[in-house]
């Protein structure tokens, strides 16, 4: 593909900004940019304009369809396709789209997650255009990105809290920055990059595994003989295959305007990441749901199937995403970039403060943003990050912290005073900052990567609370300074105070190390390692009244994730444990009694052709056999048991709770006697693709 190509084909089924300004007149276009860059109410009049335009466009791509596309709490995207299509009062049809249609739509949201907001007499939501992102095609689709609310108007989707905490931030930030007398910039915006990764295993295969096709991750499988140990899979030469696969996922990535820039080979065989190169928080949020929409389709298209659950495969390393984060402003400044004069390096130490005390006094919230059963698999089990929130800054900027926060020489390559606005910072390295891979949440030069997140999840939650906990920080110090007269002083004094009282949450050590568990402890950070008890803290007073102060969720709202949130995680702890028991029933137990029949009978001709044959093997094989498979038919019998009895709880914290303590060990445990079935029965006699077979598949 040369040049022009790429121009052709990136954003091609976007209706962006250049499509806006070659079609629609000036003073609508001047209108609609308002609405989108200052929030503004978009006028019926314009919107029909807009919308007419949008039509047009999109025919002439070949859609007849539009859908408004939303994010409820589901953590995939939803859509209602209605034609373009009115009788023109003639018997025949004209193709129409009315600024109305655009605005707002009504789709039949009763059985989307609501947590109690929605009563049932009153099922109804709505979604409404979010003209901050832009329309798009897929297929012959329109599809216009929304938010999804109740008649009341509280938030029934990711989005909507989302572009609240922007705004909360914005409004911060914009104080912070008039302190320091820059009055240039007119808004602050937050950008995310979030590196995907995922597995990709032959389709024939994933069709015979109902645990992956059900649950997205594999409940049995013995351990390859061949794992991830040689490391020879990472950054390594991608198969033809999984090649093709990414050529083309790219296409589609770069036609609907996805920056997607850098793919390769993970640790785990089978194992790939994607890069996009970052953006506004809202349009990556967007964008990485359709991402990980078109990983599956395409994948499907070359006979592979996208796993995205943080842990297909146990002892195998399971998958997140890397959250890379930083706040900019509209004039291009990268307000966590150091810079290279003592202003801004002022400004860049308040930032980073603000981040430095909002991750420190908010661990729980980063925690329970990061929560889910998936992720419960990975957290803490040495691939990943552990539950317990810190903070990397690399040896260099902690010592220069030090140093100003006990006012004494910063002693690196010279020798320096630390004066806050006089002297400049001395320079610390970008690589300087980006060793420690094991951090779950690293200065990387100019900006924050978040590690924590699961593959699977919507970055919509965790960067709500990201822009909320930092917005709430900026807006104290902008309290606080902002009638100072002795501003230089008062800011000296503000950022010593800050490293002095969050110092503990930065930890530049090996984090995935018991020790550090242990060190942690003493420090008084939270580790919370499993989702319902990390849950439970989103409800904490402290944490509704941060939500509420700035606009970001109502309390009934927070309220409402709870409830929903702790429901999703026990609904997959009991799609989890009842597939396992039907899969033991149905094809696990059936196979392990054909073996043996054949072996029984084996053993029999044997003695009948001769009746001093010695039958040892079949007899060992057959009494293995049998004792692991009544083992297996008992737990399987005690997980139906436990199941049976958590039933009756109605609190959803208290069932939450049982699932994670009562169902997921009795699951491990039958897991444990049918791994060690699947290692001693033939390979034709064992019902289900092995690991070996599904990573070494393509
Ligand atoms: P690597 O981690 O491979 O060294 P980079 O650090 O350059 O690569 O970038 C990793 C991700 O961080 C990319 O998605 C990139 O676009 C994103 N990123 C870079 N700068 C920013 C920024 N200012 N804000 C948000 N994301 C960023
Ligand atoms: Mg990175």
């Amino acid at each position: 593909m040369d040049q022009t190509d790429m121009h052709s084909l990136f954003g091609s089924k976007v209706f962006n900004d250049a499509v806006m300004l070659d079609r629609l007149p000036r003073d609508v276009y001047r209108a609609l940019r308002k609405t989108m860059e200052k929030g503004t109410h978009l006028e019926l009049d314009i919107a029909n304009v807009v919308a007419s335009a949008m039509k047009d466009w999109a025919v002439e791509q070949g859609a007849t369809h539009f859908t408004h596309w939303f994010q409820p709490m589901t953590g995939v995207t939803a859509e209602k396709h209605d034609s373009f299509i009115t009788p023109d009062g003639s018997g025949s049809v004209i193709m129409e789209f009315s600024g109305r249609e655009l605005v707002r739509g009504e789709p039949d949201a009763s059985s989307f997650p609501s947590g109690g907001l929605r009563a049932t007499f009153e099922a109804r939501g709505y979604t409404a255009w979010d003209p901050t992102a832009y329309a798009f095609i897929r297929g012959h689709t329109l599809y216009i990105p929304t938010v999804f609310c109740s008649y009341g108007g509280e938030a029934l989707d990711k989005k909507t809290p989302l572009l609240r905490s922007m705004d909360a931030i914005n409004r911060q930030a914009l104080r912070v920055l008039r302190l320091f007398g820059n009055t240039n910039a007119s808004r602050v915006i937050t950008t995310v990059g979030p590196e995907q990764e995922y597995f990709l295993i032959d389709r024939k295969l994933y069709e015979k595994r109902r645990d992956l096709k059900c649950c997205g991750r594999t409940l049995f499988g013995a351990r390859p003989p061949k794992g991830q140990e040689l490391a020879d899979h990472y950054f390594g030469s991608i198969p033809p295959r999984v090649s093709a696969f990414m050529a083309q996922l790219d296409r589609e990535l770069w036609r609907l305007g996805v920056l997607a820039k850098t793919e390769h080979n993970e640790v785990a065989p089978a194992q790939h990441e994607l890069a996009p190169i970052y953006t506004t928080t809202n349009l990556a949020c967007d964008h990485n749901q359709l991402t990980m929409e078109l990983m599956k389709t395409v994948a499907a298209q070359h006979g592979m199937a996208c796993l995205l659950h943080e842990k297909p495969f146990a002892g195998v390393n399971g998958s997140g995403k890397h959250n890379n984060w930083s706040i900019s402003t509209d004039t291009g400044m990268n307000l966590l970039e150091p810079g290279g004069t003592p202003y801004e390096n002022a400004q860049f130490l308040l930032f980073l403060c603000a981040v430095i005390e909002a991750v420190d006094e908010y661990q729980d919230l980063l925690r329970v943003s990061v929560a889910s059963a998936g992720n419960d698999h990975r957290l803490g089990a040495n691939e990943a990050p552990p539950a317990i929130v810190s903070m990397f800054l690399g040896d260099e900027l902690t010592d220069i912290l030090h140093a100003i926060e006990s006012g004494t020489l910063y002693v690196g390559k010279e020798q320096v005073q630390m004066e806050i606005g006089a002297t400049v910072l001395p320079h610390f390295f970008r690589d300087a900052t980006d060793r420690n891979r094991t951090s779950p949440f690293a200065f990387t030069g100019n900006k924050f990567e978040f590690r924590m997140l699961g593959s699977a999840q919507s970055i919509a939650g965790p960067n709500t609370v990201l822009n909320t906990i930092v917005a709430d920080v900026l807006g104290k110090y902008a309290d606080r300074l902002e009638h100072s007269v002795q501003f230089q002083k008062d800011l000296d004094e503000l950022i010593r105070t800050v490293i002095h009282d969050h110092k503990r949450i930065i930890f530049n050590g090996n984090n995935y190390s018991p020790q550090w568990v242990a060190e942690a402890e003493q420090r008084g950070l939270t580790n919370l390692p499993g989702t319902p008890e990390a849950l439970r803290t989103l409800i904490d007073p402290k944490n509704i009244a941060l939500f509420t102060r700035h606009g970001v969720f109502t309390e009934a709202e927070v309220r409402s994730r709870y409830a929903i949130l702790l429901e999703n995680y026990s609904k997959i702890g009991h799609i989890e444990a009842l597939t396992m028991i039907d899969m033991v029933n149905q094809e696990i137990i059936p196979a392990v009694v054909t073996y043996q029949s054949q072996l029984a009978q084996l053993a029999a001709n044997k003695k009948l052709a001769q009746s001093e044959a010695s039958i040892a093997l079949e007899d060992g094989l057959l009494k293995k056999l049998s004792r692991l498979s009544e083992c297996l038919v008992k737990r399987t019998q005690s997980l139906s048991d436990c199941l049976m009895e958590i039933k009756p709880i109605q609190d959803p914290y208290q069932l939450a709770s049982a699932y994670r303590e009562r169902i997921y060990p009795a699951m491990t445990e039958l897991r444990c006697v049918a791994d060690n079935l699947e290692l001693i029965c033939g390979r034709d006699h064992w019902p289900l693709p092995s690991y070996g077979d599904m990573l070494f598949s393509i």
